[in-house]
């Protein structure tokens, strides 16, 4: 029997109507043949009204705990669109992460998976059922615990899914009809794509837009899921959405496809670090040990204050997610006071934002950031940090110039058009 995944995220399962009609767009495909893999997200709102009672009972929560709590959302709309289904007159199971089981690591909060062993499920499939409801976004630690995967990772429990199940397709449901140029809530001149490469959506998701878990793009990539995203608003036919596919797959390509930001970034600056080999080594290696994700890193070029001081110096920058400002410092006090290296001062900047550009027609086009940065300097947005790979260019900017930022960079690269 050919097999398809289903994804429907929170605002698609948000109360019992919208189950049923996620329900009606199942049964479709039932009726078309397939049978049918459903990972379904919490409600929508759930997941973060159960982050929030973890942070309000306890400030550093026991990870194991807040995934024991996170992860019951899902629970919840698994068993409801199983039972919306089985009113419908389809053959429905629904399946808890544990159950199936969906094996990942033990990082709680940001687990991985291990392996997806299908016996369970083809069971019930060869006893006759035409569906199996899973809950999205959780998974099973080899301590035997519930883990969760990171903030929108239903989208990686559907690819999961659809590789291990070597399903004909993997259709991410939701509340925009595709993937866009940039987010439609910020632009109003953001299009639709067709089609966009793997690694174009891989850069997109892993510089703010939240369309698709990055990881859920990663393993797509890998293991070369068909990969669509369409909206559960409106009734598909065979062109809805957008799919994301193989680069070879796209006739013309521009050369820049779309852009993506990211709100919540901080700026920190260590002024006059004492500058010798190893120093670099010795302040990232301490903030990687206190976990804190660095993004974005410029070291200035080393002075000599004065002739007679042998010792030169420098500053170095870097960004990082705004809710890490202060582990950050107190990983740069605690190394620094234990010698590990010398700064004079510690400046925090946390109104930034970050805007990048992205396309596989860079790798092959010059210019492309004197353009950005053109079109930036004729709004007066000053760049702070830039950073750029083979397919995409970053800048860090004031965050009150976002919108505006994102817009202009639309204009400039004629994204509206097709
Ligand atoms: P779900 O609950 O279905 O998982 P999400 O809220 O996680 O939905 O993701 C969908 C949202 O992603 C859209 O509502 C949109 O605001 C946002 N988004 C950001 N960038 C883009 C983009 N380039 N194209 C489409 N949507 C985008
Ligand atoms: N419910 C989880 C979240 O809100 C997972 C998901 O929806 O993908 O992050
Ligand atoms: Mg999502």
């Amino acid at each position: 029997m050919p097999l398809l995944v289903m994804k429907f995220g929170g605002t698609s399962v948000a109360d019992l109507a919208r189950i049923e009609n996620a329900a009606r767009k199942v049964q479709a495909e039932v009726e078309r043949g397939y049978d049918v893999i459903v990972i379904v997200s919490a409600m929508s709102g759930k997941t973060n009204e159960l982050v929030g009672w973890v942070e309000q009972t306890s400030k550093l929560y026991d990870a194991r705990e807040y995934d024991a709590v996170v992860s019951s959302g899902e629970n919840v709309t698994a068993g409801l669109m199983a039972l919306r289904l089985q009113e419908m007159g389809i053959p429905a199971r629904s399946w808890q992460g544990w159950q199936v089981p969906i094996n990942t690591t033990s990082a709680h909060g940001a687990a991985r998976f291990v392996s997806i062993p299908r016996d369970n499920i083809d069971a019930k499939f060869a006893e006759g059922f035409k569906v199996a409801v899973v809950a999205g976004f959780q998974g099973l630690s080899p301590e035997g615990r519930i883990t969760t995967l990171g903030r929108g990772g239903s989208d990686t429990t559907a690819v999961a899914f659809a590789a291990a199940f070597g399903a004909e397709r993997c259709d991410i449901y939701t509340d925009v009809d595709g993937v866009y140029t940039t987010d439609p809530r910020v632009s109003p001149r953001a299009r639709k794509l067709d089609k966009i490469a793997f690694e174009e959506m891989l850069e997109l998701a892993s510089l703010g837009a939240k369309v698709l878990q990055t990881r859920s793009v990663e393993l797509a990539m890998r293991y070369k899921v068909r990969l669509r995203v369409l909206s559960s608003f409106e009734e598909a036919t065979d062109t809805s959405g957008t799919l994301v596919c193989d680069e070879d797959e796209i006739m013309e390509s521009k050369v820049v496809s779309g852009i993506a930001f990211s709100r919540d970034e901080a700026k920190m600056t260590l002024l006059k670090v004492e500058d010798r080999p190893g120093v670099a080594a010795a302040i990232f290696g301490a903030l990687a040990d206190a976990g804190v994700n660095v993004d974005m890193i410029v070291q200035n070029i080393s002075e000599r204050d004065d002739p007679a001081d042998k010792r030169a110096y420098t500053d170095m920058t870097f960004s990082l997610p705004t809710n890490q400002v202060d582990r950050a410092k107190k990983a740069i006090d605690e190394a620094s006071a234990a010698g590990k290296f010398v700064f004079a001062d510690l400046v925090t900047d946390t109104d930034v934002a970050k805007v990048s550009v992205v396309g596989i027609g860079m790798r092959s086009q010059v210019g492309v950031a004197a353009r950005m940065f053109a079109a930036l300097a004729a709004e007066n947005v000053n760049i702070k940090v830039i950073t750029t790979s083979e397919i995409k260019i970053s800048v860090l900017i004031d965050r009150k110039y976002m919108e505006l930022a994102v817009q202009a960079l639309h204009d400039t690269f004629e994204l509206e058009k097709a």
